[in-house]
């Protein structure tokens, strides 16, 4: 198998693309000659990731949404289908990570998990699954890879809801794959291990933040760029080729 990493006249859409992995995968994608659409809440961070893919001469459309708006979401996805035509790569990635044990009962965080991780990739699925149909029509195939996690299969105490929602994201894909490889449609699960973002900022547990801090004197954090290099190996596989689950863990993460 030869594998072309090119990926000019694709149409991709990238939900969390304002820090961390989704910005490191859209400058990625934008590198490899897709045209990209970057989706997040913060408007003046995508607008300088926009200009920096200007500047390496690609092209990017920003949209700024929130992804548990499913009306904002239809909405970004009109303008990507207005302004470019049908997206074929959809990279389901915004997502938060809120552990603290469950006798906590901090249910706020239970439920923006839960509302961000899942109902908003839902979100995401319901407004562009149209699209990457008709892509895969007329291109051959789309591909549609959701951000998981490496605890969607590990039991950490402390991450149950989190590890929950992840489980889910790697469920769906597996059943979506199936539903939709007829279509020539694509879907992965990229399941990381732990990986140097703002998503470790947002963590209010005072053991957790500790255990992370611990855990970076003892290995090396994969960087949002190893995840991007990976989505993008992945949508650039020839057609036939749909790699299920992919995980990747820094190399001294033992699980
Ligand atoms: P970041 O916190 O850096 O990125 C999260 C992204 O999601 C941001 O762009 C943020 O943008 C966006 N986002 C958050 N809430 C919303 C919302 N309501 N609507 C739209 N966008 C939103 O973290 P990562 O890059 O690490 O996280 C990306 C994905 O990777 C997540 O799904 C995470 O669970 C997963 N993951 C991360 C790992 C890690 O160790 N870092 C390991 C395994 C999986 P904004 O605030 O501007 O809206």
């Amino acid at each position: 198998m030869s594998i072309s990493m090119n990926l000019d006249g694709r149409i991709a859409v990238v939900t969390g693309a304002s820090s961390g992995i989704g910005a490191a995968t859209a400058e990625h994608l934008a590198s490899l000659g897709a045209r990209v659409a970057l989706v997040a809440r913060r408007a003046d961070r995508l607008d300088d990731l926009a200009a920096r893919i200007a500047d390496g001469g690609g092209r990017a459309l920003v949209l700024a949404a929130d992804v548990t708006d499913a009306a904002a979401l239809r909405e970004a996805a009109g303008r990507v289908r207005s302004e470019w035509g049908p997206a074929g790569l959809l990279f389901n990635n915004a997502g938060v990570m809120l552990p603290a044990p469950v006798e906590q009962l901090a249910a706020d965080q239970w439920r923006h998990q839960i509302d961000l991780n899942v109902t908003g990739l839902m979100n995401a699925v319901e407004a562009f699954l149209p699209q990457l149909v008709e892509s895969a029509a007329a291109n051959g195939v789309a591909d549609l890879v959701n951000t998981s996690s490496i605890l969607a299969q590990n039991v950490l105490p402390g991450f149950a809801v989190y590890s929950a929602t992840k489980a889910y994201v790697t469920h769906l894909s597996r059943h979506l794959r199936a539903e939709l490889g007829g279509k020539d449609v694509r879907v992965s699960a990229i399941e990381p291990g732990i990986v140097g973002t703002e998503l470790q900022d947002h963590v209010t547990d005072q053991g957790v933040r500790a255990w992370l801090e611990g855990s970076r004197e003892v290995m090396e954090w994969l960087t949002p760029q190893d995840v991007a290099a990976t989505v993008g190996f992945l949508a650039s596989l020839p057609p036939r080729v749909n790699l299920q689950q992919v995980t990747i863990m820094p190399t001294r993460q033992a699980s």
